[in-house]
């Protein structure tokens, strides 16, 4: 198969990671007889720089050309002033919508290697293993009217939730879906006692899926499952939620598993599927070779997965994740106070070599 990708690098420690997962990929690519055709781009702080526009129409045209989009971060210090269009991040913002990636899919899981980071005592946060799909192009965030108003001393700020039905179908056949490759449970989360768009949200939720008898659906209040999330996150498989409650649920889920340098993502939905890790650009750590690299690379093994469909290779580069991780493989993030760390780079090629080895094996095997 031919895989078209385009790679956003972007700003602070984007460009370390993304290097790592492309290393991966072109090891997958390689050892599994697909071809890569890979064009890179700039977003955010580098594009402001160079182009004065966060997201410059070249870097669009190259996303819409390829299948899948593989980011870095985007961020910086430089640009913390800058009106808000003219911020790094307006380019991911308006990128998200550009690809029409409505499903934010955002999976949380201790490995047993790593049950020990989590800031959960070991016995509670064992097993966990949940993803998070977030409704990612309405609500709160996008809805109109906004506005802040009035004389100084005075002003009033607005924001609008708006949902139709047919956006919260298309998330919820998305949830379901997923569920079914899993362990076919949904719980769908709401504020359905106090909001008109949450009691909406859980009538068109619970009619999707009398579509999906075979996924058990289940409804909570956001705070209520905040306060579960702490308490028996092992329970649960998808949740399925709306853009704000979705923000701060998966980054507690991320909490969780004890480093967010660990977390991927990927958005779907529109033609071309996007896939990032979840942390930002860490500029405190950006340029020294220590960034947990991860995240990025479980990115491209979603990103196999749920664009190209290529099962067997997302398998192998997330087996490749666990093994180097119960080899001891520690970036700095992760390692207890005096342990040995690994470099990003060195952390990438343990991953990437795995990865040959494996589809070495795998190709002898069928020969
Ligand atoms: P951050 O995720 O960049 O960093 C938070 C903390 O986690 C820092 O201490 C950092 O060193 C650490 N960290 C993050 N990723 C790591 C990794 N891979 N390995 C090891 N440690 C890691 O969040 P922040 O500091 O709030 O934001 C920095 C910049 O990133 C801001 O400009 C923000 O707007 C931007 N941001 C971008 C994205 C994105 O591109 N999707 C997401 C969040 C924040």
């Amino acid at each position: 198969m031919e895989l078209r990708v385009t790679c956003l690098p972007g700003d602070g420690i984007g460009p370390e990671v993304t290097s790592q997962a492309i290393c991966v990929l072109e090891e997958v690519v390689d050892g599994f007889g697909h071809d890569l055709e890979l064009d890179e781009k700039e977003i955010g702080g580098v594009a402001l720089e160079k182009f004065g526009n966060p997201l410059p129409d070249a870097t669009i045209q190259a996303c819409l050309n390829s299948r899948a989009v593989l980011l870095g971060a985007v961020g910086s210090p430089a640009f913390d002033h800058n009106p808000r269009e003219l911020r790094p991040e307006a380019g991911l913002l308006r990128l998200r919508q550009e690809l029409g990636a409505f499903a934010n899919l955002r999976p949380a899981v201790v490995y047993p290697a790593l049950a020990g980071c989590s800031p959960l005592r070991e016995e509670i946060a064992k097993g966990t293993d949940i993803l998070i799909v977030r409704e990612l192009l309405g609500g709160l965030y996008f809805g109109q009217p906004r506005s802040i108003e009035g004389a100084p001393g005075a002003r009033e700020a607005i924001n609008t939730m708006r949902y139709g039905e047919p956006e919260i179908e298309r998330i919820a056949r998305v949830a379901f879906q997923l569920a079914r490759t899993r362990r076919r449970k949904v719980l769908s989360v709401d504020k359905a006692n106090v909001l008109e768009c949450s009691r909406l949200w859980r009538e068109v939720v619970t009619r999707v899926g009398r579509d999906f008898s075979d996924v058990q659906l289940s409804h909570m209040y956001v705070d209520s499952a905040a306060m579960s999330l702490v308490l028996k996150p092992a329970e649960f498989d998808v949740i399925l939620t709306e853009n704000m409650f979705g923000d701060i649920l998966s980054d507690e889920a991320g909490g969780i598993v004890g480093s967010l340098g660990l977390l991927a993502s990927a958005s779907v939905g529109g033609p071309v599927g996007l896939y990032e890790p979840v942390h930002g650009s860490a500029p405190d750590i950006a340029g020294k070779n220590i960034a947990n690299p991860l995240g990025a690379i479980l990115s491209v093994a979603m990103m196999l997965r749920h664009t190209f469909q290529l099962a067997k290779e997302a398998e192998c580069v997330e087996a490749g994740v666990i093994s180097t991780l119960k080899g001891g493989f520690r970036t700095r993030d992760l390692a207890r106070p005096g342990a040995r760390t690994v470099s990003t780079e060195e952390m990438g090629a343990q991953i990437a070599e795995f990865v040959r080895l494996a589809a070495n094996a795998t190709g002898q095997a069928a020969s």
